[in-house]
């Protein structure tokens, strides 16, 4: 009698942990839960067939801005890994990360980039600039800790992780190759890049642009109207020949920039539009972190080399 109450007991216990699968065929899949959908990408082409991966941010979303949503609270909750960026980029969900550090693992992937890699410009007032991701060798860093912390969570699947990861690296080897050809071919004297926010400083660190921002470092304080000026004050005397807007960013501030230029005298063209803070629509080629790297750069110097 208690061996048939035994064995009945092991068959619930059993049937219980086949629930708990997120997959009611095929083994469980970790959960992982990112922020950027830059982030999500490396989670993607690393995890690929072992992980449910999801990026909270879509395209278009700002992540200065964003804030967690009770539901999005509830998505992170049931997590088995967290990544977000780091260095105050996601600045509205520091709580959120305090408060699910205890339960789940939360990783920052910008967290390991030595600090001597990262800018520090004045008008951010003594915090790094966050945008690591447009220096392809610092993304690269970030992509090795992603690698590391789904193997700590799930060394089982270690081998397939590392070879992923490998592929993954390689593909930014070929990208990092791709983009320095595309600059080659515009002149040194056309390499300034004007945009609406400060999101391309490690851009033009790394591939020698000249990078102006209407906006600082974050999207949190509006461009004055001195701003503006300045700003097109600078395009004419400098005759640059084409400026850029930002998917994440309201266009109506580089309009302005465009006509004030125009006002003194100076034809400045939308030169196209970049992805900054956030990437193009999943399923496209800007819906990957390679293809939003290779939109810009082929955007930038197509609209410059004019
Ligand atoms: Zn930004």
């Amino acid at each position: 009698m208690k061996k048939t109450l035994l064995f009945s007991l092991l068959g619930i216990a059993i049937f219980l942990t086949g629930c708990t699968s997120n997959s009611p065929k095929g083994p469980y899949k970790l959960n992982v839960v990112s922020t950027t959908g830059m982030i999500n990408d490396i989670v993607l082409n690393i995890g690929s067939g072992n992980v449910e991966a999801k990026g909270l941010m879509g395209p278009g979303v700002d992540p200065h801005l964003y804030k967690a949503s009770e539901g999005d609270v509830n998505t992170l909750a049931k997590a088995d890994v967290i990544f977000y960026n780091g260095l105050h980029l996601e600045s509205k969900m520091g709580e959120v990360f305090e408060k699910m550090s205890g339960k789940v693992k939360v990783v920052a992937v910008a967290s390991t980039i030595p600090e001597a890699k990262l800018r520090t410009p004045p008008e951010f007032k003594g915090f790094h600039d966050p945008h690591v991701w447009f220096d392809v060798s610092l993304w690269k860093i970030a992509a090795l800790e992603v690698e590391k912390a789904l193997i700590e969570v799930d060394p089982a699947n270690a081998s397939a992780y590392k070879e992923r990861a490998k592929q993954y690296q390689e593909k930014l080897d070929t990208l990092e190759i791709e983009i320095k050809a595309a600059i080659k071919t515009l002149p040194k004297e056309k390499r300034i890049l004007v945009t609406a926010h400060d999101a391309f400083g490690y851009f033009g660190r790394a591939y020698g642009f000249e990078v102006i921002g209407l906006q600082g470092i974050s999207t949190q304080a509006e461009a004055g109207t001195q701003d503006v000026q300045r700003l097109a004050a600078l395009i004419q005397q400098r005759k640059i020949p084409a400026i850029f807007i930002e998917t994440a960013i309201p266009i109506r501030n580089i309009k302005a920039v465009q006509d004030a230029a125009k006002a003194k005298g100076w034809n400045v063209r939308i030169g196209g539009e970049l992805f900054s803070d956030a990437m193009g629509t999943s399923g496209t080629p800007q819906g990957t972190y390679v293809g939003m790297v290779r939109h810009n750069i082929h955007t930038i110097v197509k609209a410059l080399g004019q």
